[in-house]
């Protein structure tokens, strides 16, 4: 579980500390622990900050997928046993919010460049049990386009956007509404605030942002054992709220985000200038750099992966494997084992995350440049 090594988190929490400090101090003293003004005070900045209406919080972000797709449930909007188009390659809590929710994956493969979802194989994809498509921003790329919007309306499907990884970044087109940002450019978004996200909470947290208000009263009340008024509860709910000690620790980093995606942007942007080693496929750079949250950057090692790995791990580079297996090929998705993806499963076995946040790239470069196979 642990993902330290690739990011030292009390490294990129250390501008905010002191701050933070006090925020936790407000909590304390304010003797409210759950709910209350520090949580809903944090909605509203969130919402803000992207664009939407509304933004409800969760206790992490995979509850955060799970509560829009039971609340889509709740409002007959989808029906257990409808199909969710989702990428082949993505995290596996991705899918296990679709299963839990009694609903079907339906896997799309990626597009080798932008590792997302293929966004042209999506039509495909579509079948009369269709109910929506969940994008994945994967990495910090933003995964949309016109294409998707249109394939949503045509087909009345609802789009849920797993934000996990590209809070802050915008899309090169329009989204379905009127928000340019990841998480709010199709009916619902959920996101993450895993510490080591690219705005990341002290601990769990996440979010739903939608446009829909009726979604968003809906998921406020399933996060709360379905609790529409004291005493009564209309849903069969879960206990999934944000703290208000991660809302206000929330709070302190949220105005530094565009900040913090410009500084990982920079140190993309040096690593594609400085690394120039011909068995190391870069990842393609975005024509537009506000649509890259560069959560991960992630380069493709096709031959002797393990190999460049020890040989980081000999110079002192933390690097990582995101993800060694996807979702389709684990062994609690069984079902699933007979199916085929090839580019997914072609980057399962090349991809490398490189560190980023704190990283100097100069150097890490150089060493990069400096791998050979004998
Ligand atoms: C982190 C992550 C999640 C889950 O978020 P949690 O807050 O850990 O529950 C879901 N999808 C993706 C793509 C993620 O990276």
């Amino acid at each position: 579980m642990s993902k330290s090594g690739i990011i030292n988190l009390k490294e990129v929490n250390s501008p905010y500390s002191e701050a933070l400090k006090q925020a936790a101090c407000r909590v304390i003293d304010s003797g409210q622990y759950i709910g209350g003004p520090e949580v809903e005070a944090f909605e509203h900045e969130l919402a803000q900050s992207l664009h939407a209406p509304f933004a409800v919080g969760t206790g992490n972000g995979t509850d955060a997928l799970r509560l829009i797709l039971r609340a889509y449930i709740c409002m007959h909007r989808l029906t257990p046993g409808q199909e969710v188009i989702v990428p082949a390659n993505t995290y596996i809590a991705t899918v296990l919010a679709i299963t839990d929710a009694d609903l079907m994956p339906v896997f799309v493969d990626a597009d080798p460049q932008t590792m997302n979802m293929d966004i042209s194989k999506v039509e495909q994809a579509i079948t009369g049990r269709s109910g929506a498509i969940m994008p994945v921003h994967l990495y910090g790329r933003v995964c949309w386009s016109g294409t998707l919007a249109s394939l949503a309306e045509k087909y009345r499907l609802l789009i849920v956007e797993d934000n996990a990884q590209a809070i802050g970044a915008q899309a090169d087109s329009d989204g379905l509404f009127t928000s340019t940002y990841a998480g709010a450019l199709g009916h619902a978004g959920a996101i993450s605030f895993y510490p080591t996200k690219n705005l990341g909470a002290l601990g769990d947290a996440g979010a739903v942002v939608t446009h829909d208000h009726e979604l968003a009263k809906i998921v406020a009340c399933l996060r709360n054992y379905g609790c529409d008024r004291p005493g009564h509860n209309l849903y069969a709910g879960i206990n999934s709220r944000l703290d208000p000690m991660q809302a206000a620790m929330l709070r302190v980093k949220l105005p530094y985000l565009q900040k913090e995606n410009a500084y990982r942007r920079r140190q993309a942007m040096a690593y594609d200038a400085l690394i120039d080693n011909p068995l190391i496929i870069k990842p393609f750079m975005p024509a537009h750099p506000a649509s890259h949250a560069w959560h991960q950057y992630v380069v493709r090692v096709p031959l002797h992966r393990h190999i460049f790995l020890d040989y980081l791990d000999d110079h002192g580079i933390y690097a990582a494997i995101h993800y060694p297996l996807p979702p389709y090929m684990q062994p609690c998705f069984a079902q699933y084992a007979d199916l085929s993806f090839p580019i997914s499963a072609q980057l399962a076995d090349e991809v490398v995350s490189l560190p980023l946040h704190g990283a100097d790239t100069n150097t890490i470069s150089q060493i990069i440049n400096a791998f050979k196979i004998n």
